[in-house]
């Protein structure tokens, strides 16, 4: 491993999990190579590092996050916490089920600084502008620019590339007739900021998936004055509070009156398209850029991880998949990756590669329900975990499950329910108050709890 090299593109979760991973081994006295991460924004921590910018950034490059201020954990947190820290290792208390986010990316940042060097591995402000492979040599060229001195950076060459750089940043934007004299607000959920916002406005939210689901609750939270979704293939069907209420498709716009498939009409003053993200790799040649839509497997990822078109088994993808499992995915993801790099994994047989990814690709598109996604994406992280042995049983499937009865019941009040965690026993204690009435999502008020 000695001069070998290691390009890891972000320094967000997936990103953090690498280097978490690689820095363990390399403290067991394993022999590394060396890790240059690029993050393009200024801290760490990827969607979890709030901005109030939208558009672009202060160095005119797209804006990476599409996190909100008031969000809220939309899984327990007993289903993401990872086993070598535990939410009570760092707040030394049992805390809720579902935290607000500065309290989930407060956790992430502790477990971060535990190895006091990963930020070292880091160039932040530093975007990656251009992946190439070279066929002849067997390794890759990259390209990044130093944004804060507005630098394009001389050409550096590795030997493995890791891409962890997300795929909720490209927001996928449809048209819709009439939409350009639409004389509201229109925006992407990627540039929902603030639900206050929203008080007091007629909402139309396109889309039937996460966002549009956690959009609508925020608003109605908030004090939207009314909120219709619309859907394409199905309603969510929640018991939704008297404010929300779900339309089929949306066909035309006259003025601000939206018109639906079903005849009906509705005026708005904002419509917020809710209409997912794009997989997106810019920065990566055409021939190794992983395509498709936001699914539990995509195509042409050996383990969901190892690209198998050029590049060799040199060109990684973590956290690409879409996810019940997060944290703990990537991390297991990361551990897999630098196991491999350093050749203490299998090497695929080069003839079933193919047929591998290609098999549970086909096994994804025969699940019928989100039961039935959860229990594959469970049967594909404990593959991994234990082809890695990475040493904890991360199962959460019954959490997911439960997680799902539960939002069927009453979506108000799914986010006030307790959870166990798998690894420490605790029972969480209930939050200080209901998701519908916490307003104040500071670290403090969400450590206050009422048993
Ligand atoms: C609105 C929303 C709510 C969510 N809520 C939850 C939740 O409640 N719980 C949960 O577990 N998960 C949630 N998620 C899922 C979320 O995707 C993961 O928690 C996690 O942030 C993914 O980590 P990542 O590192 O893979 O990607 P990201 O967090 O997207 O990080 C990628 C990093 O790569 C950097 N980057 C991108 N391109 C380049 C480039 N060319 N050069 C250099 N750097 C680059 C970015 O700046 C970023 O820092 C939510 C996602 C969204 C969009």
């Amino acid at each position: 491993m000695v001069g070998k090299r290691i390009c890891l593109i972000g320094a967000g979760p997936s990103g953090m999990s690498v280097l978490y991973q690689a820095e363990k081994l390399r403290k067991k006295g394993r022999n590394l190579p060396e890790i240059v991460c690029y993050e393009k924004q200024s801290n760490w921590g990827g969607l979890w590092n709030y901005t109030w910018r939208t558009g672009l950034d202060e160095y005119g490059e797209p804006v990476h996050s599409s996190m909100y201020r008031h969000l809220w954990s939309n899984g327990p947190k007993e289903a993401l916490e990872l086993p070598d820290y535990t939410f009570e290792d760092h707040y030394g208390k049992p805390i809720a089920s579902f935290p607000s986010r500065e309290v989930l990316f407060d956790y992430l940042k502790g477990r971060w600084k535990k190895e006091e060097s990963l930020r070292k591995c880091i160039l932040f402000n530093h975007v990656v502008r251009n992946v190439d492979y070279n066929d002849s040599t067997d390794n890759f060229t990259v390209v990044a620019k130093n944004l804060k001195e507005d630098k394009l950076l001389p050409p550096e060459v590795f030997d493995y590339v890791v891409v962890a750089s997300g795929h909720f940043s490209t927001p996928n934007v449809p048209s819709f007739p009439g939409i350009e004299t639409f004389p509201g607000i229109v925006l992407h959920a990627h540039d929902f900021r603030d639900a206050e916002a929203y008080r007091n406005k007629r909402l139309l939210m396109i889309g039937s998936s996460y966002s549009a689901e956690d959009l609508a609750l925020q608003c109605a939270k908030y004090g939207a004055s009314s909120i219709v979704c619309t859907w394409r293939t199905k309603p969510m069907g929640f018991k939704w509070p008297s404010t929300i209420t779900e339309r089929p498709l949306l066909t035309k716009i006259e003025g601000s009156t939206c018109h639906f498939k079903d005849g009906s009409n509705y005026e708005a003053d904002c419509i917020i398209q809710c209409t997912g993200y794009q997989i997106s790799y810019p920065f990566l040649s055409e021939n190794l850029r992983l395509r498709g839509e936001n699914l539990q497997y995509l195509e042409g990822l050996y383990k969901g991880i190892l690209w198998t078109g050029d590049g060799k088994g040199k060109l990684f993808y973590v956290g690409a998949q879409n996810e019940y499992y997060t944290f703990t995915m990537f991390d297991v993801q990361a551990l897999w990756v630098v196991k491999y790099i350093i050749g203490d994994m299998p090497a695929p047989d080069c003839k079933g590669i193919e047929e591998y990814w290609a098999c549970w690709v086909e096994r994804r598109s025969k699940l019928k329900d989100c039961h039935d996604e959860i229990d594959f994406q469970t049967e594909f992280l404990d593959g991994l975990a234990e082809e890695c042995n990475y040493g904890y049983n991360l199962d959460c499937s019954e959490i997911f499950h439960q997680l799902e009865h539960d939002k069927e019941e009453d979506i108000l009040t799914y986010r006030d329910k307790s959870f166990a965690s798998n690894i420490t026993g605790t029972q969480s204690p209930f939050p200080h108050c209901t998701f519908m009435n916490a307003f104040d999502d500071s670290i403090n008020a969400c450590l206050g709890t009422s048993h």
